[in-house]
């Protein structure tokens, strides 16, 4: 990198170390309503972007206004009346000589009552409603004028800031006006204080604009700036702000990697007898990609520091399999494997596969949960605690205080997207034996495309097992309206008469438990109605564990020919003769989640079918959302869609997690940037190491410092 670094000259002039206290205005009561929009420094506020623009640069000839549009106007006051009709009302008729406006207010006191009497001149900003004959506005900003000498109109575009109580827009212009200042007049190279941390080389190379323009242009753009560019966040300006955002988390992400090197785990190596004879008793033999991923965990484990690794595989490509092959690599070298999913269905069925497979080898695989108790909870935790338990199955109960583990070496958490980073490293040290942390193997079954994945989870090795088992067949998908129900109730009778099992899954919008139940308990009534032949089985969230487990065995045993479940079965269950799936209300979930039910069926050799029965009409986007998930059996693709539809945060499950929220990045619109992210993380990390921190805090704040420990 050129030139001494400006990092290591820290002084109190320096924005970032600069309290946003020096500025006019903030005392300590708003000094402490802005920490709420985490902004403590002057450097804060300049990086509390507009989350949109307002065009006040211009007057519009009330004649021309036009019923959608955000418009400036001026003129005089015409009449104001108070109507009492259903609600009281205060109409204000202003005009300009070239047409006529209605302000309407609803709350309004004496003292605005007074000022605008007929003859007063006043400004207003608002949106039109109404008509094109009659253009209304409810609630307008205005500010009362002389006409005689009105006060000029705005020279920028008004950026309007994400808020909070007590701090308006008006008192964040005027910090980010007084904050620009310390920017300087003239937005060049190297202004005080403000230090660019990206090297010199890069910002040439991907032809960045010089920050303080850029942050300049994004506060106070020009009155001539390409609105529609600006609002969609692809403005240079923005841009290269947005790059910065990216890079800072991707750089937060990647420390945490790199720390993760300066830990020690147990080092698994040499052979593997028992890996061998699992692998040898499959009934199937792995696919090719199975193999591959297995490979590089047995590589990761070899080394004596945690792998940190994410599986991604679509729903069916056999990701259990591979968890089982890593968790015998750390029986084999006499340490224990805690096996995490996210409910307690998908625990109980991992349960009871690794049961299957394992106990053969005399490896013994035990069992706890939340609702574990008695006897059985006590065995549990003891077995754990001795280590004579070798893997232990079950909910995030495996890491609750109570749970001690005697040797833990590996932990694998299945169908991760629910699960953050903080909660990863957590779990990580929770799970340490002395100086030793255990490795993590993470799956997940929302598999995203890979500029992405080094994004959004830069903090791991990621593996991809991107081929399904042979003989599969996609999954035939069709929409049908609750209209022709009947018709879809003969079809499962039919498939069941000849041997084939079904799921039907209700679903309902509400959260609470109780009514899906309800709605589940309803429809499995009336269904045992309409094909009295069937047996037909309830699963619920409700069941005791023991019950759920009872009806699973049973259906995967073939002794129930339809499985009423609601949205429990989510992820992984697995029974591979059902091939008939009826899901109730598909409009009503989102996409990654309907591949997630859908990957229930599909996976013998034989031909499955899904309906989608849903409700009529349909939303423009659900039937788009349908129209996906009949034209496409791919995860990869059905995960894109689907981040386009509802934005990456819900699909990703980041924004229950808090993680990657962006003041101005979004990974889809700036997915084109990740390529160039991803090689200046490493560049700044090599060239210029003390970058990295102050880079990460201007964005994340202190509150983000993964791996800090
Ligand atoms: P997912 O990746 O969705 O978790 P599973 O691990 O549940 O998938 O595997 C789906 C089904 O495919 C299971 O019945 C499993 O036994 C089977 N399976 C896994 N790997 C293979 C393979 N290589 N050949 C045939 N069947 C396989
Ligand atoms: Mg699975």
């Amino acid at each position: 990198m050129a030139g001494p670094s400006p990092a290591l000259n820290n002084t109190a002039d320096n924005l970032d170390a600069l309290p946003v206290t020096v500025l006019k205005g903030v005392g300590p009561r708003v000094a402490e309503r802005l920490l709420r929009l985490h902004i403590q420094t002057v450097q804060d506020v300049l990086f509390h972007l507009p989350a949109r623009y307002e065009d006040r640069t211009r007057l519009t000839p009330m004649g021309a206004v036009r019923p959608g549009q955000q418009v400036v106007v001026e003129g005089e006051v015409e009449l104001a009346e108070v109507r009492f009709g259903r609600r009281r009302s205060l109409l204000v008729r202003i005009s300009d000589g070239t047409g006529s406006l209605t302000l309407r207010f609803f709350h309004f006191n004496a003292g605005q009552q007074a000022g605008l009497a007929r003859g007063a001149g006043i400004r207003c900003y608002g949106e039109v409603r109404g008509t094109a004959a009659a253009p209304e506005m409810i609630h307008p900003e205005y500010t009362l004028i002389s006409t005689d000498a009105p006060p000029p109109v705005e020279e920028t575009l008004t950026p309007v800031y994400p808020a909070t109580e007590g701090v308006h827009q008006l008192t964040l212009r005027n910090l980010t006006t007084q904050a620009l200042a310390y920017l300087g007049e003239q937005a060049d190279e190297r202004t005080d204080g403000l230090i660019d941390w990206l090297p010199a080389e890069l910002i040439a190379a991907q032809r960045l604009t010089s920050l303080p323009a850029a942050l300049h242009y994004v506060h106070r753009p020009p009155p001539n700036a390409p609105l529609e560019q600006l609002a969609a966040g692809r403005h240079p300006s923005q841009q290269r702000l947005a790059f910065e955002e990216l890079l800072a988390h991707h750089l937060s992400l990647r420390r945490v990697r790199q720390r993760a090197r300066q830990l020690s785990a147990p080092a698994f190596s040499g052979e593997l007898p028992l890996l061998d004879d699992f692998i040898s008793g499959l009934a199937f033999s792995l696919t090719g990609a199975q193999q591959r991923v297995v490979n590089e965990i047995r590589q990761d484990v070899a080394l004596r520091h945690p792998m940190a690794r994410l599986v991604q595989g679509d729903v069916g490509s056999g990701k259990t399999v591979v968890a089982a092959a890593a968790a015998l690599m750390a029986v084999q070298a006499g340490y224990q494997v805690a096996l995490m999913a996210p409910t307690e269905l998908l625990a109980e069925q991992h349960f009871r596969s690794f049961g299957e497979w394992l106990e053969p080898l005399r490896i013994p695989v035990v069992w706890h949960a939340g609702k574990s108790m008695g006897k059985a909870r006590s065995q549990a935790l003891q077995a754990i605690s001795e280590g004579t338990g070798a893997v232990a199955v079950g909910t995030h109960a495996l890491f609750q205080d109570e749970v001690e583990f005697q040797r833990l070496g590996l932990v694998i958490i299945d169908e991760q997207h629910r699960f953050g980073v903080h909660q990863r490293l957590a779990l990580r040290d929770k799970g340490r034996t002395g100086g030793q942390r255990p490795h993590q193997l993470v799956m997940t079954a929302t598999p995203i495309p890979r500029t992405l994945a080094m994004t959004v989870y830069a903090d791991l090795d990621t593996s991809v097992i991107d081929e399904l088992p042979p003989g599969r067949q996609p999954v035939k998908t069709v929409a049908i309206g609750q209209e022709r129900r009947e018709e879809v109730i003969e079809s499962v009778r039919k498939a069941c008469a000849t041997g084939q099992q079904a799921y039907w899954v209700c679903t309902l919008i509400e959260e609470s438990d109780v009514l899906q139940c309800q709605a589940a308990e309803k429809t499995a009534e009336l269904l045992a109605t309409s094909l009295p032949e069937l047996r037909i089985g309830l699963v619920h969230g409700r069941l005791a564990a023991a019950q759920k487990e009872t009806l699973m065995s049973a259906f995967k045993a073939g002794t129930l020919d339809l499985l009423v479940a609601t949205t429990v079965i989510e992820v992984g269950v697995d029974v591979p003769n059902a091939s008939l799936m009826i899901i109730e209300n598909p409009e009503r979930l989102g996409l990654a989640q309907l591949h997630q039910l859908r990957g229930r069926v599909g996976r013998g050799s034989r031909q499955s079918s899904c309906v989608l029965l849903y409700q009529p009409p349909l939303s423009e986007q659900a039937r788009e959302r349908l129209a996906v998930l009949r034209e496409s059996n791919d995860g990869f693709e059905i995960a894109r869609r689907d981040m386009e539809l509802r934005g990456p945060g819900e699909v990703l499950g980041t924004r229950q997690t808090g993680e990657m929220q962006f003041h101005i990045a979004d990974l889809l619109r700036d997915e084109a940037l990740l390529a160039a992210v991803e090689s200046a993380a490493g560049q700044l990390m090599e060239l210029a190491p003390g970058h990295v921190s102050p880079l990460i805090r201007r964005w994340l704040g202190e509150a983000v410092n993964y791996g800090e420990v």
